[in-house]
């Protein structure tokens, strides 16, 4: 790869999607500083499936030791009746390049910020970003001087104080769903993700090291009125909601002690990405429902492109074009296929009895079906992508 100029780059926020891109970065000979408005690098204690195409960027990054001894390898989905309990099918995970694994997010934060700090990349927490001038590359913080950079990376997730200079009035949404995130000790888990349907409800289960079972429950809740968009719950309520489910769902939800209740929100995919000298990238620029296994995932891919479209055109605005240009039909594939899941999940009445019916008798006759279906999203290896216009 011919390296392009080297630059001072600012990321803002050092989540998932700002740690790698500014590895990616930082690899590609630029100057980079990371602005975090945390007073710490931390993670919400819940888990994270990378699926082949994230992991693709991270092998690549040189994290696929460090990704093998901090998390499990997947060997299936399993879509579950929640009602019966019973496996309506098995798909077994392609053995392809890169494993499909499951692990802590923090684990995940914890590997990159380390990589990220061996590279160089100055890490600053406890400074909020509140506004950006994106033509002469100012970046403006809660407290403290500002920052000048070349380029600035707003990495600050759904909230992004930064998108509304790229993309006005697009503010989050609710989307008429809400989330229960928990992890319980269930030593010895199969290493599967199951998928637990219910009418107009759901619960992904998945193991993660140390004994530990991730679990997120989604409910379809129009009327909810948000107090902020995350807080912590009574699990009672959680039960009560899943109180006709199957004694094995029912029994490990007996189990939570400790539950977070997030509103799922999104935003439309702006059609611009930049502006000046200001870029979006993972859920400042296309956040999707979880139903998919994917934010985390895109955002790591889009660091990769990032760094290499900034290689493949030396004009600035025309590496960021080209970025966006890459990203744009991928990530929208992505967001619209999650949210068929959501759908899919949630059927009730005769729909979910065919539903259940046809995906026994895909499992039965095809169980590669789930691999070549989702050849598109998992085999997709953006370390070996051309971007897409020169
Ligand atoms: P974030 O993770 O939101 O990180 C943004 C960072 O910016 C944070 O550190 C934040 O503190 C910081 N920040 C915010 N504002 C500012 C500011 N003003 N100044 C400075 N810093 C700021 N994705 C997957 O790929 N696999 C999964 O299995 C998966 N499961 C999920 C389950 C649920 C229930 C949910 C809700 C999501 C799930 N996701 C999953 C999606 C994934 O969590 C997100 O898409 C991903 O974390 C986005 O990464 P990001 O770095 O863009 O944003």
């Amino acid at each position: 790869m011919s390296p392009g100029p080297s630059r001072r780059i600012a990321v803002a926020g050092a989540g998932i999607g700002g740690l790698t891109a500014a590895l990616c970065l930082a690899r590609a000979g630029h100057e980079v500083h990371i602005f975090e408005r945390a007073p710490a690098l931390r993670e919400i204690g819940a888990g994270l499936q990378i699926t082949p195409n994230g992991a693709a960027v991270l092998e690549r990054l040189g994290l696929g030791p460090a990704l093998d001894a901090a998390s499990i390898r997947a060997e299936a989905v399993q879509p579950m009746d929640g009602r019966s309990g019973r496996a309506i099918a098995r798909f077994a995970l392609d053995r392809g390049a890169y494993p499909y694994r499951f692990l802590h997010r923090a684990a995940l934060v914890d590997l990159l910020s380390e990589a990220a700090r061996q590279a160089g990349i100055r890490i600053t927490t406890g400074r909020r970003v509140t506004a950006a001038e994106p033509h002469a590359g100012q970046l403006h913080f809660e407290q403290g001087a500002p920052a000048a950079a070349d380029l600035i990376v707003a990495a600050d997730g759904l909230r992004s104080a930064l998108r509304p200079l790229v993309a006005p009035g697009s503010e989050a949404v609710f989307t008429g769903q809400v989330a229960w995130r928990m992890v319980i000790d269930a030593p010895g888990a199969a290493p599967l993700a199951r998928i637990w349907m219910l009418p107009g409800r759901h619960v992904v289960t998945y193991p993660l090291p140390g004994g530990r079972l991730n679990m997120v429950a989604v409910r379809e809740q129009p009327g909810w009125a948000p107090e902020g968009w995350d807080h912590d719950d009574d699990p009672a309520r959680l039960r009560a909601v899943f109180s006709d489910a199957a004694p094995e769902l029912r029994a490990l939800l007996e189990r939570v002690e400790v539950v977070r209740l997030w509103g799922l929100f999104r935003h439309p995919v702006p059609e611009r990405w930049h502006s000046g000298r200001l870029v979006l990238l993972g859920d400042a620029a296309h956040p999707t429902l979880p139903f998919l296994a994917q934010g985390a995932n895109l955002a790591v891919e889009d660091g990769w492109v990032l760094a290499r479209a900034l290689e493949a055109e030396t004009d600035l605005d025309a590496g960021l074009d080209l970025y966006a240009k890459t990203r744009g039909p991928r990530v929208r594939r992505a967001i619209a296929a999650a949210e068929v899941n959501a759908r899919n999940y949630h059927l009730s009445g005769p729909a979910r009895w065919l539903a259940h019916a046809g995906l026994g008798a895909i499992g039965r006759l095809a169980p590669d079906r789930f691999t070549a279906r989702m050849a598109w999203l998992h085999a997709h290896d953006v370390t070996r992508e051309r971007p897409a216009i020169a």
